[in-house]
């Protein structure tokens, strides 16, 4: 273990993407002189409305030129555009959307309805862990979700070492007993997994530090939901996607999953 642990210290830790936003530049407006209006029957009858942020026009210039677009409907562009900005950045705006993927939290952030009410996306809990096995919500996660922790166990596991409860300000992440609770569990994907091709992996059954994974009498790994606790180390060391790059899966032969019930699928 203190080799893996070491391994996974080595590791850089990967940056958040900063969001930007670009206001687009408005388009001057068409010349006065070059689009001055010819008079038309009922002229007056059809009076243009008068524009926000310009004195209103007397009903006896008939063939007043189109205005300039006022610059306060750019502002409240503006305005709105961040407003929604400040959407995403609190998550405020899980009321209005759906499509929110379910993420494996950080251990003992696993009461979602509490980890997202007490979340400030601070990014401590990320910055400090060792293993380099958190990273943060994209956008392709849901609005809720976006820059809110998440296990990413491509990059390193958990070893439980507790750095980011101890981290965090608000007590989103708890405290949490390893032996009884659950990031969330195991699960092979037989269509990625090189033992169900052929036999001869058994990595993740190796790499299983709770004897939660075993070989089945085929040779193929089978995972015992009841004992994993979701560290992720399997999914870590499984080699099946650089022996399939070509599938475009995004998955391996051992993926830990939230609300899975552990399995073959
Ligand atoms: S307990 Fe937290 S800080 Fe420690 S390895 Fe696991 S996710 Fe990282
Ligand atoms: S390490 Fe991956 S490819 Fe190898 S047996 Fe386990 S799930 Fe299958
Ligand atoms: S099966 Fe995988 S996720 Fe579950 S305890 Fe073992 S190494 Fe950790």
């Amino acid at each position: 273990m203190d080799e893996k642990k070491a391994a996974g210290a080595a590791r850089a830790a990967d940056q958040p993407e900063a969001a930007s936003a670009m206001m687009e530049a408005s388009q001057p407006q068409p010349g006065a002189a070059a689009l001055e209006a010819r008079p038309q029957p009922g002229a007056a009858a059809l009076e243009a409305q008068p524009q926000l942020g310009t004195a209103p026009r007397s009903a006896d210039e008939p063939d007043a030129a189109p205005q300039p677009r006022p610059a306060v409907s750019r502002r409240a562009f503006a305005l709105g555009a961040v407003g929604f900005a400040g959407l995403f950045a609190v998550g405020g705006a899980g009321v209005a959307f759906n499509g929110e993927r379910a993420l494996l939290r950080p251990p003992g952030a696993q009461d979602e309805d509490a980890f997202l009410a007490n979340c400030l996306k601070c990014d401590k809990c990320r910055s400090i862990c060792p293993q380099d096995c958190i990273s943060v919500g994209v956008l392709e996660d849901g609005i809720v979700n976006f820059r809110t922790p998440k296990m990413d166990f491509r990059k390193g596991y958990c070893t439980f070492c507790d750095k980011c409860t101890q981290v965090c300000p608000t007590k989103a992440v708890l405290p949490f007993d390893e032996n009884v609770e659950k990031i969330g569990v195991a699960v092979i994907d037989a269509s990625q997994c090189i033992a169900y091709e052929k036999n001869g992996c058994q990595k993740c059954v190796d790499a299983c530090a709770y004897d939660a994974v075993h070989l089945d009498d085929a040779g193929r790994p089978v995972v015992d939901a009841g004992v994993c606790n979701g560290c992720g180390q399997c999914e870590y060391v499984c080699p099946s996607s650089s022996f399939r790059s070509y599938s475009g899966s995004k998955n391996r032969g051992i993926n830990v999953e939230r609300s899975a019930q552990g399995g073959t699928r």
